[in-house]
């Protein structure tokens, strides 16, 4: 079942030339995407630096306007819902990006970072919310003593757990994952990408997994569509585009 279709996307940026402001360029960084994800797979984005993959991130979660196209969640173009829809919507799309530690603020506690959506939300407060957050610390493989620690106190692995558990919170049906393992040592990797894994099979969620570099990608994705100048040149099943001999991955 196709869960988020993307038709003919398009976001142009129009950049002033030096300071004068007299002429302009246009960066096309997506210029005409066309794909599905299907409920319950990991669709694999990659490509060079530039290429327009955190573009798409943001447009597929909502947080920026298309210049072009539409963006299906659920068969309802985000585009045409009113606010309250999209507001909805908002909650099952998800994020989870490279470094947590400068998404995450420094002054907040574990605890309150993790429980920080559903409060903005006004879903929970006092001790539900504080149960609600500890089920969500030991879902990622944190432990409850540790809600008061500051994310500083944690290496890239735990504070990844952190981000996790945050977009989690609102029990999000699709998680972007903007290089959400690059930053991390490749051991690490392979324990958060151990723990997505398991938490898509125990969730039931469906990924969008943005990443420049392919290792990541081949051992996580169903698909993968890989980027170039804005467009998507391939999408393919992870297996069909490995195991082409003639392919340049
Ligand atoms: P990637 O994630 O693949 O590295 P991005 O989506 O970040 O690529 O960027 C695609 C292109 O769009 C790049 O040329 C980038 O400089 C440009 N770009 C991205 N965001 C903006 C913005 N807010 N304003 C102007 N140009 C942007
Ligand atoms: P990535 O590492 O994912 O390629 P970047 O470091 O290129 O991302 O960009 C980080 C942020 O800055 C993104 O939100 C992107 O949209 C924005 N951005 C990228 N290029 C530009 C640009 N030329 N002008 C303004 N914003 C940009």
């Amino acid at each position: 079942e196709v869960i988020v279709e993307v038709r003919n996307l398009k976001k142009h940026f129009e950049m002033s030339n030096g300071f004068l402001k007299k002429t302009k360029t246009t960066v096309r960084a997506v210029d005409g995407l066309n794909f599905k994800v299907y409920e319950g797979e990991t669709l694999g984005i990659v490509g060079e630096s530039g290429c327009g993959k955190s573009t798409t991130g943001q447009l597929l979660l909502g947080l920026m306007e298309a210049t072009e196209g539409e963006i299906y969640f659920r068969s309802t173009d985000l585009a045409s819902m009113n606010k309250e829809a999209l507001r909805k919507a908002r909650k099952d799309l998800q994020v989870i990006f490279q470094d947590p530690y400068s998404s995450l603020n420094p002054r907040m506690t574990v605890g309150e970072l993790i429980g920080e959506p559903l409060v903005v939300h006004g879903i929970m407060r006092g001790k539900a919310l504080r149960e609600r957050v500890i089920e969500l610390m030991q879902l990622v493989g944190l432990r409850e003593h540790q809600y008061d620690r500051f994310p500083h106190e944690f290496s890239g692995g735990q504070r990844q757990r952190i981000g996790i558990a945050r977009a989690l919170a609102l029990n999000p049906k699709v998680i972007v994952c903007d290089e959400a393992v690059s930053a991390l040592d490749v051991s690490i990797q392979a324990q958060i990408l151990n723990l997505l894994n398991r938490l898509q099979k125990e969730l039931d969620l469906t990924y969008v997994f943005i990443a420049h570099g392919l290792p990541a990608v081949r051992h996580i994705s169903d698909r993968i569509g890989v980027m170039y100048l804005g467009k998507m040149v391939e999408l393919a099943g992870r297996d069909e585009l490995f195991n082409n001999p003639l392919h340049p991955y």
